[in-house]
């Protein structure tokens, strides 16, 4: 699918792109000039389209990757006296907690396991013990382990319940269905190096407008309001301050190629492929996945670490690495893990490969043991 001789990323952002995209990335374009605003336009419309917003909600992009969106989100949507609920399984839905501990908005924190999702009763049940909770901070597929919180029941129940909802689908968008007109959600985040396999270097919030207009001067911050920054667009069709040009124009040729595979149905068409190739071809190995597939997004599946003393993640990284695939951390603290992303311009063929390489290199190193013992499971 692209191939030059570069290593395939098997990690959620950045990821591998087509050539078509980093082709694309072979131009100067002037930030007034209008061919370069024209495509930011189409940027604009096509994400909104994306999760079917078109006449209620706006897409605002933003320079930096995607955390820098996260927090411009939060800073510019909620109100100073918000009191935001967030469901935790994982690293991202932690850092939405410290962003909000930075911004001085309450949070109300729901902790769970992090092979457990969220459920709608869960969240009802925090509903009824705290009225005083005006939102709802959710993360859809958390990437730190790659589990897939059910969005649209949450939705449901913060529709049900009149609570604002912000959702960080940063490693769902494009991949993953998610539709803003059925249901409450009044923002979703992403950025150009995850699903829709542009380049790192550029978040968007797709937010519902009436709520956009009402956050003026809420921001703690100049470069991160993104009611500023939707205002100067909207007047001017310009970015306020230097956009990420390159970026911008990589990400239009990584929209194009989105569209004509077929959209969201196809692009989680072909990663859930992917996914299933790299799990089934890992068990068949003897290697473990940490999560139940019931939950497991075709994103980045997550594997215990094998417990044999001869292995060791970075001598594993390293060699995998010289047989063409980068692979990454676990993001686990009570468990020893190692993640495959699934996400990028490859296919099942490379996720074979990659399981070759994978059984090629634990021979290497003389590991034997592959599978901890069932009952060694997550605490
Ligand atoms: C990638 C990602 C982010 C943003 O991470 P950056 O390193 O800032 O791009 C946020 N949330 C989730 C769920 C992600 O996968």
């Amino acid at each position: 699918m692209i191939r030059g001789n570069d290593p395939i990323l098997l990690t959620p952002g950045p990821l591998t792109t087509s050539l078509e995209t980093k082709q694309a990335m072979l131009r100067d374009w002037g930030s007034w000039d209008a061919s370069f605003n024209a495509i930011t336009a189409s940027i604009r419309q096509d994400l909104v389209a994306i999760v079917n917003g078109e006449g209620t909600h706006t897409c605002v992009p933003l320079q930096g990757s995607g955390t820098f969106s996260v927090e411009a989100a939060l800073g510019t949507l909620l109100p100073r006296d918000a009191r935001v609920l967030v469901p935790d399984n994982g690293a991202y839905c932690q850092r939405i907690a410290r962003i909000l501990k930075y911004l001085g908005r309450a949070h109300v924190p729901m902790e769970l396991p992090e092979d457990r999702a969220p459920t709608a009763a869960m969240l009802e049940e925090a509903f009824a013990r705290d009225p005083s909770i005006t939102h709802v901070a959710q993360v859809h597929c958390e990437t730190g382990t790659g589990i897939l919180n059910p969005l649209a029941e949450i939705a449901a129940a913060c529709q049900r319940h009149g609570k604002g909802l912000i959702v960080d689908a940063m490693s769902s968008f494009g991949a993953l269905d998610i539709d803003v007109s059925r249901t409450g959600i009044d923002a979703v985040i992403a950025a150009s190096g995850k699903c829709i396999e542009g380049v790192p270097g550029m978040g968007f919030v797709i937010a519902r407008q009436s709520l956009l207009e009402a956050s003026q001067g809420r921001s703690h911050s100049l470069a991160m309001d993104l009611h500023d920054q939707w205002v100067y667009m909207q007047k001017t069709t310009q970015w306020r301050f230097t956009p990420p040009t390159h970026v911008v124009a990589a990400f239009r040729a990584a929209l194009d190629q989105f569209e004509a595979e077929g959209g969201v149905a196809a692009r989680g068409a072909r990663y859930r492929r992917n996914c299933e190739t790299l799990v089934d071809g890992m068990v068949a190995l003897g290697l473990r996945p940490f999560l139940p597939r019931a939950v497991q997004a075709p994103v980045i599946v997550t594997f215990h670490a094998p417990p044999d003393p001869a292995y060791a993640f970075k001598p594993f990284y390293e060699k995998v690495k010289a047989r063409g695939y980068i692979l990454y951390p676990g993001k686990l603290t009570r468990v020893e893990t190692f993640r495959v992303g699934c996400i990028g311009a490859i296919d099942a063929n490379e996720m074979r490969n990659v399981v070759s390489a994978v059984a090629e290199t634990l021979k290497e190193m003389g590991v034997k043991a592959l599978a901890p013992a069932k009952d060694a499971a997550y605490a």
